[in-house]
C-alpha cells in the first residue's frame, strides 16, 4: 500500500447524487450531533432514533444498520431520505484522510464515485 503525504485536486468535488457510495460495504458512524440531527430532521425524538436506528458495534461504536444488501438503512430509490441531516461521515466525503492520504483506497473511491473521478489530481509525495 503507497501511502502519499498530501493529495491536491484541480477541482472541488461534485456530488453526482448517484447513491452508489450509500451501498459500499462498510460502516456510517454517526455522533451525538449526527443523531441529534438526523432525529430532528425525521421528528423522533433521539431516544426513539437511537432505539430504532442507532447499533453498537465493538471496537467500531455507534452506527447506523444496514439495510438491503448492506446499503445503508436511509437509502431509498436511490437517493439518501435524510440528504439535509447525514451523518458528517457521509457529507464530508471523499475528504478524509483514510481515502485522499492512501492511494489504493483512492482508486476504490473512483471504482464507484463519479465524482472523486471528475476531480482530477496532482500527487505530492
Ligand atoms: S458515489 Fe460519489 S457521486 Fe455518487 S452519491 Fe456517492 S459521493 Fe455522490
Ligand atoms: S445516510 Fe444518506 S448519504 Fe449517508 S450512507 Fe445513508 S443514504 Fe447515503
Amino acid at each position: 500500500m503507497k501511502k502519499v503525504k498530501r493529495r491536491k485536486f484541480n477541482k472541488n468535488f461534485k456530488c453526482k447524487a448517484c447513491g452508489k457510495c450509500c451501498k459500499v460495504e462498510g460502516y456510517i458512524h454517526v455522533s451525538n450531533t449526527d443523531i441529534k440531527n438526523i432525529s430532528r430532521h425525521l421528528k423522533m425524538t433521539e431516544k426513539q432514533f437511537r432505539d430504532k436506528y442507532v447499533r453498537w458495534v465493538h471496537n467500531i461504536g455507534r452506527v447506523l444498520p444496514s439495510g438491503v444488501n448492506s446499503s445503508c438503512i436511509f437509502l431509498k430509490n436511490g437517493k439518501c431520505g435524510i440528504y439535509q441531516a447525514r451523518p458528517v461521515q457521509c457529507s464530508s466525503f471523499p475528504y478524509w484522510d483514510m481515502i485522499t492520504g492512501d492511494n489504493d483506497e483512492w482508486e476504490y473511491a473512483k471504482s464507484y464515485c463519479k465524482g472523486c473521478r471528475e476531480m482530477g489530481e496532482i500527487i505530492i509525495s
